[in-house]
């Protein structure tokens, strides 16, 4: 699908100031992909990885935020070998960013994994990717083809990069919402169940057989072999005040393309993007910044919230994994709430138990508002006493994370709120914008 104009501080795949999305249309082969940026020379030991890493200040583009060479220098404090696993589990289904990256540009996370694990000691690398995807089996025919051809890593320079190449593993993960926070990955690739297991401890310490283990999304990693290829001050030249770099998007919901991923080059309006992805002829009404536990913001808040990668100083909206949901105006954003809000709570691994019977609550609470059936104000009063017992107490985000996405849903939609008290709703389309199972075809939007 084409697209009338450019966003200027958008890329598509392909554009020439596109960083992680430039280069062919399709999957990208070993030679294209050498020919294209080179080999990884850098003439430098896992100290000064480490430092560049920490200079680039690229952090997780996976919702957390987290600076990548904090996760590097905790795994390699704890003084045993360390592990690398690149995330491509993407467990909200309206995200793609991840596994279009694997799919499209395979060899550029196995090389951003290269150097995380030179930086960190580690010789082993495991890539979690959903079973019989196109991302999965990308990065299978990356590996192996790294075993025949030319190792990016060796093409030239004595240093770190110079050495021998990791060992790749690609492992199939459950296909589950709160199975790709990452010590439910470790859990799980240590032969556990997929459910988080702790969050006093962190995972780049005690990880897969309490080994320290660095868990990093693979786009974050992707943007590591571009960083080693062109430097911290180039990566920096993209991104805003709150954090480096550029960052993949997924547009989803009543967009022109949903599915596509495009790449933010510079801190952007909520509004523009939101504009831009609907085309001239959709009047859209909200948009959901972040993913399903994200933050809902009306046409005037999107207009003066700036997405950009990083954690969010006050006041400001994180956009998380990426998901940039948009409804039109003729949709009801509460129901559209609703639904996710149930399909949140039905995602909860119930081993903790203020989610366990906490959300459920909150689901049925914006379930009753959604049909009519509850005020506003009174569900705004139910969601406070209900956050006050949930937030926070959960080994997991997805409690905080639902509970804060019901509430800025009941901020953005306040007049249709009050609506709804009079059992009316201005909506003309069903509820259902977003996806709740994988397999919607997409759009590169090239
Ligand atoms: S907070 Fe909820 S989803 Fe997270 S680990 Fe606990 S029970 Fe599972």
């Amino acid at each position: 699908m084409g697209s009338p104009e450019r966003l200027a501080t958008v890329a598509r795949l392909g554009d020439a100031d596109a960083r992680l999305l430039g280069g062919p249309a399709g999957a990208e082969r070993l030679d294209s992909h050498l020919s294209r940026l080179g080999p990884l020379t850098a003439d430098a030991g896992a100290e000064d990885l480490l430092a560049l890493v920490e200079q680039a200040g690229i952090t997780g583009r996976g919702g957390g935020h987290f600076p990548l060479w904090r996760k590097i220098e905790a795994a390699r404090r704890r003084g045993c070998p360390p592990l690398v696993v690149v995330n491509a589990t993407e467990g909200e289904p309206a995200s793609a960013k991840d596994r279009t990256l694997l799919e499209l540009r395979p060899h550029l996370v196995l090389d951003g994994a290269t150097v995380v694990a030179r930086a960190a000691g580690a010789s082993t690398v495991l890539v979690a990717v959903h079973r019989g995807s196109t991302a999965a089996a990308s990065v299978l025919g990356a590996v192996a083809e790294r075993q025949t051809g030319p190792v990016p890593s060796t093409a030239a320079g004595t240093g770190a990069l110079a050495g021998p190449a990791p060992t790749f593993h690609v492992v199939d993960v459950p296909d589950q919402y709160v199975a790709g926070e990452s010590s439910a990955l470790a859990s799980f690739l240590g032969g556990g169940e997929a459910r988080p297991t702790s969050k006093v401890r962190p995972t780049a310490e005690s990880g897969i057989d309490g080994r320290p283990t660095v868990v990093s999304n693979a786009e974050t990693v992707a943007h590591v072999a571009l960083i080693a290829r062109f430097g911290a001050p180039w990566f920096r030249t993209a991104g805003g005040a709150t954090g480096p770099g550029s960052m993949l998007l997924t547009l989803a919901g009543d967009v022109q393309a949903p599915g596509s991923v495009v790449e933010l080059l510079r801190p952007t309006a909520a509004a523009d993007i939101a504009s831009w992805a609907c085309g001239p002829d959709r009047n859209w009404q909200a948009v959901l910044v972040g993913g399903y536990s994200g933050t809902w913001l009306d046409r005037q808040q999107a207009t003066t919230t700036l997405l950009q990668p990083g954690r969010p100083g006050a006041g400001g909206v994180s956009a998380g994994c990426g998901i940039i949901g948009v409804i039109d105006e003729d949709r009801c954003g509460l129901g559209e709430a609703a639904r996710l809000v149930r399909w949140l709570s039905d995602q909860r691994a119930g081993q903790c138990g203020a989610c366990a019977y906490g959300l459920p609550l909150v689901a049925t609470q914006m379930e009753a508002l959604a049909a009519g059936q509850a005020g506003g104000r009174r569900t705004g009063r139910r969601l406070a006493s209900l956050a006050e017992n949930l937030v926070g107490r959960g080994l997991c985000s997805l409690p905080d994370g639902t509970v804060a996405m019901a509430e800025s849903a009941l901020d953005a939609f306040h007049d249709e709120a009050r609506l709804h008290q009079r059992r009316r709703c201005s909506a003309a389309s069903p509820v259902g914008a977003f996806p709740l199972t994988r397999g919607f075809t997409r759009d590169h939007w090239a």
